[in-house]
């Protein structure tokens, strides 16, 4: 038979709607298409309820009809969608023809829209065929958001949790230890001799003792435990429900002896060692970081020493004793007093005709002493500090006000302050932003913030709140970083999220990693299906930025389009960039 040959599988519809002429000549025509069809039929919302939650039932494509004598037959949506499939393809049709039903109807989740005046068979057979088209790109979205967060959140070589997804853990059992008082330990594990493994047989031998290990500890550990590896040859584990020292001390040596089973690889016997860290909740407090460095530190402790396995103790707890490494912290107040800072702007353009989108601002600092300091390194020193509100207020202010200057020649140009996630908890944060806007008569429309999407996910309810007050205010916010530690892109839906920027790690590999184009490709198709516009960072080469174009993904950001430049330098540049579009739109 046909279907055989073009591959349509038999479907089964389910048609709702109270006249029985109307459904009979919906069925005489979804009976006369290419497709063998069974019809199931309901007169009412009741009737049609009881079909859809009959576990025996099976539905590939719903005809509805809005007006029933029972109600409105839009109300059996999420009957629909929670029963079925929340991909089950809905067909809206309704005796006139109103081009704001259709449109309401499409909003309220339909798949598609027919008039009962304007059916013919070659109608409803093209929209089985769309719906079944939409229910395929529906799924296989789905299944690459699975692959996507699945592979974003594991190590590629052991597929255990990567150190994003471990982070998450260990902010959920904190979260939970301090709300109930469930304890639990945070072990570091880093391997012994795993070095000479590498170097004397070669990056294979070292692959299978990672390998076999992280299978040794899944094994042996219970469903509820997160075992991660970290990188290289770091292991983290996070165990529920340990209440004491003693059973600590239990596991690590069970540990111990699972790892120091030799690994038999290529007809050869390694053996490796560990040295353990463990830090208990709630002894060592509930703060993730906190417990993290603790088990750390006695990590270290360990592999110096004599003992496989060390405690961190409670009254050693790390304090910010390691940050503030020969008074940085006070050069850095000092610095904010002067406004001795600077902020180097890096343009934003659309990569196919060289449009100015927007320029990010980037901060830099040269020392007194020890030069310039990078900006990564003065950022997390300031983000641990009590100084993290006055540096983002001052960088506020000085963008803000340098922004202000240049604004009438940007045209619709973006300004691109960096925040960093813990200010969002801070209570006045909005109203300073709003207030340093408009102190300095920026348009607010005219103003992103950046946030990487950890700060979403460590406190999405909180997150929220305040993205949606800046939104209130007009001012949008960018996702920054995306890519290297999201948890879920349900996240992005929730979100009133203005851009995505795609951190720079997967465009610096990308002409070479199939793994990072294809990871490019599916967040192109994402945010296309969101309307997000993505921008990709770090793009330093022609390459690059073609094969970015050619997918979809049209803005850019990055050396090879231009380097972050001094404020003064940001006119002259952009005389120099017009003139040049100009002349390449007039010769081409
Ligand atoms: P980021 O937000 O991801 O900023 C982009 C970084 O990539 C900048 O590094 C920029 O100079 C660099 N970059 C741009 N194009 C390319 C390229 O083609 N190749 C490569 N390899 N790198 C490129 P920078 O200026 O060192 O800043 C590092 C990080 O420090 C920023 O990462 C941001 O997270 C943070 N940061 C910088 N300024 C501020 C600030 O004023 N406030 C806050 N909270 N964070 C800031
Ligand atoms: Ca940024
Ligand atoms: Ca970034």
């Amino acid at each position: 038979m046909d279907h055989l040959h073009n591959g349509t599988q038999n479907i089964h519809a389910l048609i709702v709607d109270d006249d029985d002429v109307d459904r009979e000549r919906l069925v005489r025509m979804l009976r006369r298409g290419p497709r063998e069809i069974t019809v199931e039929q309901a007169g009412s919302q009741a009737e049609a309820l009881e079909k859809i939650r009959d576990p025996e039932a099976h539905f590939d494509i719903v005809f509805l009809d809005f007006g029933l004598a029972d109600g409105d037959g839009r109300d059996l949506l999420p009957a629909i969608r929670g029963e079925i499939d929340p991909d089950c393809p809905i067909i809206a049709v309704t005796g006139n023809a109103d081009e704001q039903i259709a449109a309401d109807s499409i909003k309220s989740g339909m798949t598609e829209y027919l008039t009962k005046r304007s059916l013919s068979p070659e109608r409803v057979a093209a929209s089985v065929e769309e719906g079944m088209a939409w229910r395929q790109y529906r799924h296989d979205l789905r299944r690459q958001e699975e692959e996507l967060t699945h592979r974003s959140l594991h190590d590629p070589l052991t597929d255990l949790p990567n150190r994003t997804l471990f982070s998450d853990r260990l902010g959920q059992a904190c979260a939970r230890a301090r709300r109930s008082g469930d304890p639990f330990a945070v072990v570091m594990v880093d391997l012994d001799r795993f070095k000479e493994i590498n170097d004397n047989f070669g990056h294979a031998s070292g692959d299978a003792v990672l390998v076999t290990i992280g299978r040794r500890l899944r094994e042996h550990l219970r469903e509820v435990d997160t075992t991660a590896r970290l990188g290289g040859d770091e292991f983290a584990i996070l165990l529920q429900n340990i209440d004491g020292e003693e059973s600590a001390m239990a596991v690590a040596t069970k540990l111990t002896e699972l790892i120091e089973q030799p690994i038999v690889h290529g007809g050869r016997m390694l053996h490796v060692g560990a040295s353990i860290g463990i830090a208990l909740c709630p002894l060592l407090g509930f703060s993730p970081d906190g417990l993290l460095s603790a088990a750390d530190e006695a990590m270290y402790e360990a592999k110096r020493g004599v003992d496989k396995a060390v405690l961190a103790r409670g009254e050693d707890r790390p304090a910010s004793r390691s940050l503030d490494q020969g008074g940085m912290l006070h050069d850095i107040e000092r610095a904010i007093a002067a406004r001795a800072f600077e902020w180097h702007w890096q343009p934003k353009v659309d990569m196919r005709d060289g449009q100015v989108l927007g320029f990010e601002a980037l901060v830099r600092w040269t020392h007194p002493e020890d030069g310039p300091i990078p900006a990564d390194v003065l950022i997390e020193t300031v983000e641990q500090s009590h100084l993290l509100e006055a540096f983002t207020y001052l960088s506020l202010d000085v963008v803000l006000g340098e922004f202000a200057a240049l604004q009438h020649l940007l045209g619709d140009a973006a300004i691109c302050i960096n925040v960093s996630a813990r200010m969002l908890e801070r209570p006045g944060f909005v109203s300073h932003v709003v207030e340093t806007t408009a102190r300095h008569k920026v348009d607010p429309a005219r103003v992103m913030l950046e946030l990487t999407e950890t700060a979403l996910i460590a406190n999405p309810a909180q997150a929220r709140r305040v993205i949606e007050q800046l939104h209130d205010h007009k001012i949008s916010l960018a996702i920054d970083d995306f890519g290297a530690g999201f948890t879920s892109f349900g996240y992005l839906r929730e979100f009133a999220v203005s851009e995505i920027k795609i951190d720079r790690s997967f465009i610096s590999r990308f002409t070479e990693s199939r793994f990072d184009q294809s990871l490019v490709h599916s967040l192109v198709v994402l945010c296309e299906s969101l309307g997000i516009p993505l921008v990709a960072e770090g793009v330093e080469n022609p390459e690059t930025q073609a094969m970015l174009v050619a997918m979809g993904c049209t803005c850019g950001q990055g050396y090879g389009i231009c380097r972050p430049m001094p404020y003064e330098n940001v006119r002259g540049w952009l005389e120099m960039w017009n003139t040049e579009r100009n002349g390449t739109r007039l010769r081409a």
